[in-house]
């Protein structure tokens, strides 16, 4: 399960331009998840979060 964690999370939009598939930010400027199937390499769009905010189990 990809989860975003909402207090790191500060909505700069990385994860979303990357993975629009996966992510989306809310009207509150925080990613949300909206899909499982990443097709993109999901690790580099974590490492790419400036924030850490990103994480899956
Ligand atoms: S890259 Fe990280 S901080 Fe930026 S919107 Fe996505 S989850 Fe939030």
């Amino acid at each position: 399960m990809i989860k975003v964690d909402p207090i790191k999370c500060k909505g700069c939009g990385v994860c979303e331009a990357m993975c629009p598939e996966v992510f989306k930010i809310d009207a509150n400027g925080v990613s949300q998840v909206i899909g499982e199937t990443c097709v993109c390499n999901l690790e580099d769009i974590i490492a790419a979060c400036p924030e850490n905010a990103i994480s899956q189990e």
